[in-house]
């Protein structure tokens, strides 16, 4: 199998597994629980929150464990929603779904929503964030990069601007965690998931800044310091904060591992196969992701075939792939209709080879010919 869906998730990386393992086997208590068994979990989980801490530049008392980073955007979004009872919140259009959707929730409770568009390019001007901000916004959210182009989003400039207005600025830093700093000087909260940095499926991490105020979702225990209830998956966190370290210490090198096969591949696809082009400007995206589109192809298909010649891929975001709907995002930055159709996102790791990169340029020759021919 050749893996190019990196962006849906990836492999847990072996360390961090090896990390885990004595809190599934060895120190399986309940953090709350008051004898030893218990203890053991709640210093694990003390010394995980210190570490992701330090490396988002954080105090350990703002990071909140979630599931991941659908929880961490519902949190953010209802929890301020349920602080100011009513008002206007402001998202871009590309959001993932787990803002757009809390966003259409509290639209049917009463909220305003507007939606700013991005440019061509895939980017959200802050100016047009700063155009659609009005005296009852409450809310603002713009992802630090999008997860079907990979496109970074100015987020420091719009987190300025919502903080000069007294706005709530959530960004949602699913893609980016792992490959680049966060931003947490110019968000009030942020969120993102262990699985796409190697780190296993089912945590998360919302950071809420000092001062920032959110109601809490889920009621219960006294857990994440009351803020969130439900027994804490220890092991999961353990090996979230391994692999959150390990990648901000290995970043500029994966990095760039990552960069020199994507480049590749790119380069590769768009000169050897004709009808194709880019969504989304190598040098304005995360060097995971490369979006293209082939023309005469519907990537459905696409997808379905290079599947049955060993490649995953995408067509979209990982939540919503099997939906026929050309993707919103490519059609927000304006993509033709069969363009946007035709898309299929290949994503990176640092778990491929260069062997593979050509064995699926050669595949995928193959079957953009087989279709554009039927
Ligand atoms: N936000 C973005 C940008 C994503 O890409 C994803 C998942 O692909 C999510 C949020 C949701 O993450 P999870 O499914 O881990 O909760």
């Amino acid at each position: 199998m050749i893996y190019l869906d990196n962006a849906a998730s990836t492999r847990l990386d072996d360390e961090v597994l090896a990390e885990m393992k004595p809190y599934l086997t060895e120190y399986y208590g309940n953090a709350q629980s008051q004898h030893s068994a218990g203890r053991a979990c709640a210093n694990a989980l003390v010394a995980a929150r210190d570490k992701i801490a330090k490396y988002i530049g954080c105090t350990p008392e703002e990071v909140y464990f979630v599931s991941g980073g659908t929880e961490a955007g519902n949190t953010a979004l209802k929890g301020v929603c349920a602080i100011h009872k009513k008002g206007h919140l402001v998202l871009s259009a590309i959001e993932h779904a787990s803002l757009a959707e809390s966003a259409a929730d509290m639209k049917k409770l009463g909220f305003d929503v507007t939606l700013v568009p991005p440019e061509n390019d895939g980017a959200v001007s802050a100016e047009s964030i700063a155009n659609a901000l009005r005296e009852d916004t409450i809310f603002c959210s713009v992802m630090a990069a999008n997860n079907e182009t990979g496109v970074i989003q100015p987020v420091e400039e719009i987190g300025k601007i919502c903080r000069d207005r007294g706005i709530f600025f959530y960004t949602d830093c699913v893609q980016s965690a792992g490959y680049a700093r966060l931003p947490y000087e110019h968000a009030d909260a942020l969120g993102f998931s262990a699985h796409k940095f190697y780190g296993p499926k089912g945590t998360g991490v919302l950071v809420i800044k000092k001062g920032s105020k959110v109601f809490r979702l889920i009621s219960g225990g006294m857990q994440e310091h009351g803020f969130r209830g439900g027994t804490v998956n220890t092991a999961a966190i353990v090996g979230m904060a391994a692999a959150y370290e390990k990648s901000c210490l290995s970043r500029e090198n994966v990095n760039a591992q990552i960069n020199g096969l994507r480049h590749k591949f790119v380069t590769r696809v768009l000169t050897e196969i004709e009808g194709t082009s880019l969504n989304g400007a190598l040098d304005k995206t995360l060097p995971s992701i490369a979006n293209i589109s082939f023309d005469g192809c519907d990537g459905a298909n696409l997808l379905v075939l290079l599947d049955l010649n060993g490649v995953c891929v995408s067509t979209g975001a990982a939540c919503s792939a099997g939906a026929v709907a050309p993707s919103d995002t490519l059609t927000a930055m304006g993509c033709r209709l069969s363009q946007a159709k035709g898309a299929i996102r290949f994503s990176f790791g640092k778990h491929n080879t260069e062997e593979e990169i050509d064995l699926a340029v050669d595949l995928l020759k193959s079957a953009v010919q087989k279709i554009r021919k039927n």
